[in-house]
């Protein structure tokens, strides 16, 4: 296994970008950006407090409010155009700073993580702007006698809270900044204390690479998560565009309430994989322990729950706990390497602790189940693996953001269905079987916002992603994502000639 880092050290930018100009705290106070695998200090970020985030604020709704950005197209378009360019042209430099900051393993910044974004998560909204039904006329109408016409008219939601977690970040930036700008929002940007430079490295292109007005993106960097809470309680934000756990996303549904805060909520996940009785066990699940360790475990659409057919349990099991011996883990630098470190200390230890948990409701640890010997720095996890798991079990129930499967037996379809939708969660899942018909009729029949059938990817800047139940409220990305950063409008005049 080679362990020769193939990326440039990172440097990341500690300024924010308030109201055009790049910027420190008011204080100037700062705090410590640490390495997960390495335990190390990397660089320190601004630490905003209450004021930096009210001046990012009111520049938001300035630049809104007195601007063109709310209705001028061709410029929207072209400033994400330049903001992709310039993010391509660094994009080695972003690289090397989310490895630093989140832990991630290079393997996984060629996916999800920052390439398959950085591909269309600008351009696709850029695009869309052309396309997008921004106005559609309704039948001329006679409501209490009055001739009228009438057209709906979608228009940008106002200023945009974007908070931000720090497992995916520069995914979930990329994600929110296309669709909230190309919809003429103005943004207040709120990375998560773990991960600042994700954000505050897109704050400086926008600054020096972009004619994007001033105002239009403010980045908040705070080790404070209050921060973000003074995004939802100001009555000069109109919507919240939050990605995080669900417990956070609760506590901001209730304080958003007393300014009716418009919400989009993307959140945790408990995703079911359900084997059919005639699937292939070895293509099925020979790489079951890549989608469960991958980035250690910390993907909110990960398929975290295995459902198998009891007649064929012992077989699959075998095949998922081969798996698991092939998982890489360890120096994220290495190209090999398919699973990091945790995000911190607590993180580990909150991972741990549902180790413990399973092992003391009755699950059986088939591997792993702490933290390996061979790396007593950073905060690592072994690949762990229970078997035998009921799914009212806690580690069935809740999002361990870990490396961490569990594998339930089921007796017929029916019963694999109950279990997959008995979870409080319902953001993703999947399907295998050898009739693709057969997965597609169970694929329906799962309560979940997307479900992938014998290892199809919905991933996509076109494609919708969000959650049923409580994995959150409405969807990113897609022409569903679009038009939630839009309010509706009608406008109606008078028929009579
Ligand atoms: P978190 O909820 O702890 O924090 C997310 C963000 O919210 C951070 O920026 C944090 O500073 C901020 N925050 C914390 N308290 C706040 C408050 N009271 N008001 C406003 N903002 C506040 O989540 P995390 O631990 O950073 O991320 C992991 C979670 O994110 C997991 O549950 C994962 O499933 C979820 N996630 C969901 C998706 C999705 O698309 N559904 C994607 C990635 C991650």
């Amino acid at each position: 296994m080679s362990t020769t880092p193939t990326v440039t050290p990172a440097s990341g930018e500690s300024r924010m970008l308030i109201d055009g100009q790049l910027v420190d705290a008011r204080s100037g106070k700062t705090f410590d950006n640490v390495n997960p695998a390495t335990e190390q200090t990397i660089g320190q970020v601004a630490d905003a407090s209450s004021e930096d985030v009210s001046d990012a604020i009111a520049a938001a709704r300035r630049a809104f409010d007195t601007s063109d950005w709310a209705t001028n197209h061709a410029l929207r378009r072209r400033c994400l155009e330049q903001l992709h360019a310039a993010a391509v042209e660094v994009q080695e430099q972003i690289r090397s700073e989310l490895i630093a900051e989140v832990g991630c393993p290079i393997a996984v910044t060629r996916l999800a993580q920052l390439d398959a974004p950085l591909a269309d998560g600008l351009l696709w909204p850029a695009r869309t702007i052309d396309s997008f039904e921004w106005e559609r006329p309704l039948a001329d109408a006679e409501a209490f006698g009055v001739p009228s016409w009438r057209r709906v008219v979608k228009e940008p939601a106002g200023v945009v809270g974007a908070i931000i977690p720090w497992n995916y970040p520069t995914e979930i930036l990329i994600n929110k900044l296309g669709q909230a700008l190309a919809t003429g929002n103005t943004v207040v940007v709120k990375p998560a204390p773990d991960t600042p430079w994700s954000a505050t490295r897109f704050g400086q292109l926008i600054a020096e690479r972009t004619d994007i007005p001033a105002g239009v993106v403010n980045v908040v960097t705070s080790s404070d998560h209050l921060v973000g809470e003074q995004l939802v309680t100001d009555a000069r934000v109109d919507l919240i565009s939050f990605t995080g756990s669900t417990a956070t996303g609760r506590r901001i549904m209730a304080q958003g309430a007393p300014t009716m805060k418009r919400l989009f909520l993307e959140l945790g996940g408990k995703s079911a994989h359900i084997v059919l009785d005639d699937a292939d066990l070895e293509a099925t699940l020979g790489f079951a322990a890549f989608g469960a360790c991958m980035h250690a475990g910390q993907g909110c659409a990960m398929l975290t729950r295995v459902l198998l057919p009891r007649a064929r349990y012992d077989q699959g099991l075998d095949v998922i706990a081969n798996s698991f011996s092939m998982v890489a883990y360890g120096d994220p630098t290495d190209p090999n390497v398919i699973q990091g470190p945790q995000i911190s200390s607590r993180q580990r230890e909150r991972v741990l602790g549902y180790i413990d948990k399973g092992l003391s409701e009755g699950a059986r640890l088939v591997v792993g189940g702490g933290r390996p010997e061979h790396l007593p720095v950073g905060w690592y996890v072994e690949p762990t693996l229970f078997a035998d798991v009921d799914n009212s079990m806690t580690i069935a129930q809740e999002e361990i953001f870990g490396p961490v499967l569990v594998v339930i037996p089921y007796d017929d379809e029916d019963d694999a269905v109950r279990i997959a939708n008995d979870s409080p969660y319902g953001l993703s899942g999947a399907v295998s079987a050898q009739s693709e018909e057969r997965a597609l009729a169970v694929a329906r029949r799962i309560r979940s916002g997307t479900v992938s059938v014998n290892g199809g990817v919905y991933y996509g800047a076109d494609s919708p992603f969000g959650g049923y139940k409580q994995s959150g409220v409405g969807r990113q990305n897609g022409i569903e994502g679009f038009d939630q950063y839009c309010e509706t409008k009608v406008i109606s005049g008078s028929a009579t000639p």
